[in-house]
């Protein structure tokens, strides 16, 4: 019998009284430490994060801790305080459901830290001034992080008639402000773009021309050409782009629709890992700037796509900014608009998941229709737990299968505690998704407590990007709720700018 079966099975979640009534933890992740209470009157934690009196009172909003603020009537409220503290309140707000036998209490669910994507627009501004970023937002069209952007003034990449619609539906948002970054798409899609005033599209093919000059004549128009993709985690060349030399013929067929080209596009692939692959783009970028030049057109506008990816962003930023003053110099830049359209690079570390463990077993191991196939002898470099929690690949965690990420859980909560010493014996786990698909594998293997029992909870942070925008509700599990903060590093100005943005709505 393995170890797992003998362990006892106790079940915290359903416990409300196993979060003890007031505790403190110190961290061994962050850096901060607090008390909590479990008393549903005071479920939201008060750090210390009251701001002086003074900077409130020159708001004129009275900010309530339990409640968050409402700052835009459709949206869920606004909290403030680290992700962390919010993590660990639903935590204790799952417990207390549980006790209440409320069904789906230990349902699984993110927290979004707006501060956190403010904090990206202000590191674009810094390494990239001179270029417009415009959000993809196929990569998370969350309304609070769309608002945000569009308060901050971002423009928005759009690749449908359903995400220009998510766009403009928001108000306050110009169609000028978008582009329609989709090289090849459906005539009457052309067309809803032409009526909802969205002008800038993408192209990449002839038909695209022949639909374009039908459905939208009075179209901007970018040629998308094909970057060196090899370097990026999702390549985006077998699909589209067109090579440096069909451009030319490209050009003179839309001069011949009397089409107006302005510029060129091209997208280094999703998740770029070699920051020096811009260097090339930009320069075939320039080549076809020439190419438009010789097709009498005068283009205005440099489009650098997307793929920043977090981790390199400073080093991408410089190559790219190197690139452009070589192959653009200032001398010649005049009269040209310089955008890119960044997706993952604003969100992925915005979000964090909580997760249930619902179910624990033993690998199989007797019996087994692989038994002839195994080595003799203990196993140890094979995972001795699984865990089943209740998010999986066919929800938030699609990004493992479509966006190539590798996820590494960590324990939020651990026998209905918060703390959990670093000394913890560790087992070699596999964490797998609530479907019934054995497909729904989430981590095959990570190291984790032997400790961890039904009803603890794991967290897995950079969840922003290509996760909740892809997930299904597969086998009847639903999506995860998200709650949002706005944690210190920016919480005063991403509120700020939220609600003038309401207000202008409002008026408007
Ligand atoms: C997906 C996509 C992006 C965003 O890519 P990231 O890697 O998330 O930055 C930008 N532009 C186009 C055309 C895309 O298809």
């Amino acid at each position: 019998m393995s170890q797992v079966e003998v362990l006892p099975a106790t079940c915290p979640i359903a416990v409300s009284s196993t979060f003890s009534d007031s505790f403190a933890y110190h961290d061994n992740r962050g850096s901060f430490s607090l008390v909590l209470s479990t008393s549903p009157s005071n479920i939201l934690t008060k750090p210390n994060l009251s701001l002086p009196s003074s900077r409130n009172a020159e708001n004129h909003v009275q900010f309530d801790d339990e409640k968050g603020e409402k700052i835009f009537p459709s949206l869920s409220p606004l909290f403030r305080g680290h992700p962390e503290i919010h993590l660990r309140n639903g935590i204790m707000k799952a417990s207390r459901q549980a006790a209440a036998n409320q069904a789906d209490a230990e349902k699984a669910f993110f927290v979004a830290d707006l501060s956190q994507v403010y904090c990206q627009h202000e590191r674009w501004l810094k390494a990239l001034p001179e270029v417009e970023p415009h959000y993809a937002i196929k990569c998370n069209p969350d309304p609070y992080v769309l608002r945000l952007l569009a308060a901050l003034g971002t423009g928005f990449d759009c690749a449908s008639n359903g995400e220009i619609s998510h766009v403009l539906n928001i108000g306050g948002i110009d169609p000028s402000r978008i582009i329609f970054a989709n090289p090849c798409k459906a005539t009457s899609f052309v067309r809803s773009a032409a009526k909802a005033g969205v002008d800038k599209m993408t192209f990449d093919n002839a038909d695209e021309l022949y639909k374009i000059a039908r459905a939208h004549p009075g179209a901007k128009l970018i040629v998308r050409i094909l970057a060196d993709d090899s370097k990026s985690i999702c390549r985006f060349g077998i699909k589209f782009g067109a090579p440096l030399d069909v451009v030319p013929s490209l050009l003179a067929k839309a001069r011949e629709l009397k089409l107006d080209v302005i510029g060129v596009s091209f997208h280094v692939g999703s998740g770029c890992y070699d920051p020096s692959i811009y260097e090339d783009a930009v320069k075939r970028a320039r080549t076809a700037f020439d190419m438009g030049t010789h097709a009498g057109y005068t283009f205005s506008l440099l489009d650098v796509g997307g793929g920043f990816e977090d981790g390199h962003f400073e080093t991408a930023a410089g190559v790219l900014t190197n690139a452009i003053n070589m192959y653009f110099p200032h001398r010649h830049r005049e009269g040209i608009r310089i955008i890119a359209e960044p997706g993952r690079f604003y969100v992925s570390r915005a979000f964090s998941l909580a997760a249930n463990i619902i179910a624990r077993r033993a690998p199989m191991a007797d019996g087994s229709i692989e038994e002839e196939h195994r080595t003799p002898g203990p196993k140890t470099d094979e995972p001795s737990v699984m865990y089943y929690i209740n998010e999986g690949v066919y929800g938030a965690f699609n990004c493992i299968m479509f966006d190539h990420q590798v996820v590494s859980p960590y324990v939020l909560s651990l026998n209905g505690s918060f703390h959990h010493s670093t000394s913890e014996p560790l087992s070699l786990s596999s964490v797998w998704g609530p479907t019934c698909d054995s497909i729904d594998c989430v981590c095959k293997v990570a190291e984790l407590p032997s400790a961890l029992q039904v009803g603890d909870w794991l967290g897995f942070d950079n969840m922003g990007a290509y996760t909740i925008c892809a997930a299904s509700q597969f086998n009847g599990f639903e999506f995860s709720d998200i709650v949002y903060t706005a944690s210190k590093a920016a919480d005063e100005e991403v509120r700020r700018v939220l609600r003038r943005f309401a207000k202008d709505l409002e008026v408007s």
